[in-house]
């Protein structure tokens, strides 16, 4: 389950890729779990006792020699006093096979692997990313992946299906969570709108207004009704959005 930390990382992570002067930027931060402090970040690019500004007169050669992936460039910049603590890295890519043993090779203890998985399968097949990730996994290290692009679209569709679903007559219970969670998705939309305008992101917005108690009564209306849209709903709610209460 991911919390709105793990966005706020991958996003972070993104914000640090940026800072990559390769045409193919990828942005690494390690994290400590237990404080949400980051401890170190890394992108792509030359290790750091050369600029950065040498970069362009590169041969292609050297430059497969010389450029450290993202998370080679974050490990280095860790410190040692910071290797015993509980890990989590953050990278924008698929680990590749080199970075992900060099990962579990490390001595800092990173027990967790956030990345953001690529759709496009010739990078998939250069980079062994299925084999990098098997690796990890096979040697204690969870990988998981993350997607940060929001498809609000679905999450609109789901809610009106809901807020449409007809109570079964006689059914006072079921009367009770319908006009309940009909109320709730009105308002989840109405909100949205507003803290949205007020530049809150998606995440903290809908986090606001599905509070314990309107994240309970969708929980039952999926387990009574047992709509598979509800469902999707919630796991797609659980995956990206939920804060533990
Ligand atoms: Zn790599």
């Amino acid at each position: 389950m991911f919390n709105k930390w793990d966005y706020r990382f991958t996003n972070l992570a993104k914000e640090v890729s940026s800072w990559s002067k390769e045409g193919k930027q990828v942005g690494c931060i390690i994290v400590d779990s237990n404080t949400n402090k980051v401890l170190s970040t890394g992108y792509n690019g030359l290790p750091k006792s050369l600029k950065d500004t040498c970069l362009p007169v590169l041969s292609k050669d050297d430059k497969s020699v010389l450029v450290l992936h993202a998370e080679h460039n974050a490990l280095e910049h860790l410190s040692k006093e910071d290797y015993n603590k509980d890990l989590a890295l953050y990278v924008t890519k698929t680990p590749c096979k080199l970075c992900a043993i060099k990962i579990f090779n490390s001595y800092a203890n990173i027990k967790r692997v956030y990345y953001i998985p690529s759709n496009n399968a010739s990078f998939n097949e250069r980079y062994n990313s299925q084999e990098s990730l098997d690796y990890l996994e096979s040697n204690g290290i969870q990988t998981i992946p993350i997607n940060t692009t929001i498809d609000y679209t679905t999450q609109i569709v789901i809610i009106n299906y809901l807020s449409h679903a007809l109570p079964e007559e006689n059914d006072e219970i079921t009367v009770n969570y319908i006009s309940n969670y009909i109320y709730m998705c009105s308002t989840l939309i109405n909100n949205l709108d507003n803290y949205l305008k007020k530049n809150t992101s998606q995440i903290d917005a809908i986090n606001e207004i599905l509070d314990e108690y309107n994240y309970k009564i969708i929980l039952k209306f999926v387990q009574e009704k047992e709509s598979s849209s509800a469902i999707a709903f919630l796991e797609w709610y659980d995956r990206y959005y939920r804060v533990p209460f």
